[in-house]
């Protein structure tokens, strides 16, 4: 009884807001019923390399150190505002609500893998220090706990801060990121298959060049998935 009156207080001083457009839920939801049905889930014929809808895939022949990509959004509408407000007021509930979005894609885009654990892209210890938190290992927290897959930290590590790659043109973006991850304890990786999380992919380089260094220290294979991935532009 106590606990239904203090959630009820709780629940009124900080009502419980949708992940995605922030409207007031119900008590225990994460999604309105608006946002429920008209969220861009990215469905239908999935291209495995970029993860995006086969109709919106311009891979082609690009060679990728991962052998497989997911997401169960579009980068656009209110998952995007979803993603903007989780990363500047780090929402508990968001955490909860892409980490059980993200781990349903998992669960049917690589259904027959057998992962050994899961690792989170990395920020530099200066921005981790600076924002408190790294965003995207709160969502390989809520992954690995709806999996029941180990959240390995500091196995990746972010040796120097880059431009983000979205202010950059095409061509650098690869050059951009040369050599600014390396893997702490090769040993850990050796043989795995690994999971790798971020929030949002755009070109997917950030996801190859974590993948090209794990697959450098002899892991077997790399998977990566994350909440968003921006629609391609042809
Ligand atoms: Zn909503
Ligand atoms: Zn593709």
């Amino acid at each position: 009884m106590m606990i239904k009156i203090f959630d009820a207080f709780l629940n009124a001083v900080f009502p419980r807001r949708c992940s995605y457009c922030g409207k007031t839920v119900k008590p225990g939801m994460s999604c309105c019923d608006d946002c429920a049905v008209s969220l861009p889930r990215i469905e239908g014929e999935i291209c495995r390399k970029c993860g995006r809808e086969k109709k919106c895939c311009s891979c082609r022949n690009a060679e990728k150190y991962y052998d497989g990509l997911a997401a169960p959004f579009y980068f656009t509408g209110n998952v995007r505002k979803g993603i903007h407000a989780y990363k500047f007021r780090r929402w508990r509930t968001s955490a909860e609500a892409f980490g059980g979005e993200m781990a349903k894609t998992v669960r049917s885009r690589f259904e027959s893998v057998d992962f050994d654990f899961i690792i989170s892209v990395p920020l530099t210890d200066k921005s981790r220090r600076e924002r408190g938190y790294n965003q995207c290992e709160l969502l390989a927290d809520e992954l690995s706990r709806h999996l029941g897959i180990e959240h390995k930290k500091d196995i990746l590590v972010k040796i120097y801060e880059t431009r983000k790659q979205h202010t950059i043109s095409s061509v650098f973006r690869k050059g951009n990121l040369s050599g600014v991850f390396e893997v702490n304890n090769p040993a850990e990786v050796e043989g795995k298959t690994i999971l790798l999380v971020d929030d949002i992919s755009t070109t997917g380089e950030t996801f190859n060049e974590c993948s090209k260094m794990l697959w450098l220290y002899g892991a077997e294979s790399v998977y990566c998935v994350s909440v968003a991935l921006t629609p391609k532009k042809k």
